[in-house]
């Protein structure tokens, strides 16, 4: 099997690895996961590639993912909360684990008990750390985060000159990884990139020598010098798009789709759904189909009359959404499907290879990143994993 390509899945499979009572799929082609971890881990030369898994591995599942990224030889990942790092170590037990989201106080056993590895983000979290190391009487391991231009999270410039001057605090414990984040990767042709890339050098200069990693996803596209020791991709993994412009290099690893639960005819003039916001131009067939925004199906995806929406699909027939994405529903036009491929309980793709994350998102005036992670729990989630191509 080279890909989750629906046609063939939805057609078969339910009461077989989709339950009947399924109303909503979630294929994850695992394949197309590694096939991608190991594009990110070519690209980046000789930097280490690691996995960012947060989010629920950014909705897909973290357990299955981390799994399967294991299986083609990650070994590092990234996730945002202790919750999430202590998921990730049940199911991988060798990793290193990072958690981004740094020291929470007085949450220290926390990391030790998991064996995971706080992104200090702060001198406030750097002493914490460090004092806690003394405690144990051991260098305890840690990420160091230096803010190089987001303002967010990491330590600012102050902060590494108080750090560079007290050498001392360093020594408690054991600094494996310098971090920083790219606010504007996604942009290639942006000078921030270039700004953050020097920042970085600059300010971890001031520090004693570690392993160093800036570049997400869209860094690791941007060329060997944002790869420095190890590159934490999240997005293009999950297949989404790396960088605003240019092709889309990675394999389509997400398709959801929705059996139809009722058909009808409706005349000239007829409107559809909440608000009436989109009426009917030629006698046509509707199909109700069971995925909606409390699915995570964005209510921005709504179709207006005379708007040009996303198109789902019935085996190779292109179905338009029309109407407003309600909580549990959204409705599309089968007028051209033939009939027999539209019967109650039939699987209509509403995202996938032909309907990408990317597309749905430009539509919604939203990125990837947010439909994904807003996949709800009541769409049923299934891993395939054909091998890669
Ligand atoms: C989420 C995150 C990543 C991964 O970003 P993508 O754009 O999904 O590749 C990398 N580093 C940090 C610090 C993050 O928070």
């Amino acid at each position: 099997m080279t890909s989750a390509y629906p046609g063939r899945m939805w057609t078969l499979s339910p009461g077989k690895n989709i339950p009947l009572s399924a109303r909503s799929v979630l294929s994850v082609d695992l394949g197309a996961l590694r096939a991608n971890w190991a594009k990110l881990n070519q690209v980046s030369g000789r930097a280490e590639c690691a996995g960012v898994v947060k989010a629920d591995a950014y909705g897909l599942g973290l357990e299955p993912i981390a799994r399967a990224l294991t299986n083609e030889g990650c070994k590092t990942f990234f996730v945002a909360t202790i919750d999430e790092g202590r998921r990730a170590r049940m199911v991988q037990p060798g990793a290193t684990i990072y958690i981004l989201d740094g020291l929470l106080p007085g949450a220290e056993t926390n990391y030790t008990g998991f064996d995971l590895k706080p992104v200090l983000s702060s001198l406030a979290e750097i002493r914490d750390w460090a004092a806690y190391s003394r405690s144990r009487g051991r260098r305890l391991p840690a990420a160091i985060h230096i803010d190089t231009g987001m303002n967010r999270m990491g330590l600012p410039e102050s902060e590494v000159e108080q750090l560079a001057a007290e050498p001392g605090l360093l020594d408690n414990f054991e600094v494996c990884l310098i971090v920083s984040h790219l606010a504007c990767a996604d942009e290639p042709g942006n000078a921030m990139n270039e700004m953050q890339r020097q920042r970085f050098e600059y300010l971890r200069a001031k520090l004693p020598p570690a392993p160093a990693s800036l570049a997400n996803s869209g860094g690791t596209f941007l060329g060997n010098g944002y790869h420095f020791d190890l590159v934490r991709p999240g997005i293009a993994l999950y297949g989404g798009r790396a960088h605003e412009t240019g092709p889309n290099l990675m394999k389509s690893v997400v398709t959801c789709a929705a059996r139809i639960m009722q058909v009808r005819d409706v005349g000239v003039g007829a409107s559809i759904g909440y608000g009436a916001t989109y009426r009917v131009q030629r006698p046509s067939r509707i199909a109700t189909i069971g995925v909606g925004y409390a699915d995570g199906f964005l209510r921005a995806l709504s179709v207006g009359t005379g708007e040009a929406g996303p198109v789902g699909f019935i085996g190779d027939y292109p179905v338009p959404i029309v109407g407003r994405v309600s909580m549990d529903f959204i409705t599309v036009d089968v007028t051209d499907v033939p009939p027999e491929m539209t019967r109650r309980g039939a699987w209509v793709e509403v995202m996938g290879p032909r309907i990408t994350v990317d597309d749905l998102t430009d539509k919604a005036g939203t990125i990837g990143y947010e439909l994904l992670t807003r996949l709800g729990q009541r769409v049923h989630r299934v891993y395939e994993d054909g091998g890669r191509t």
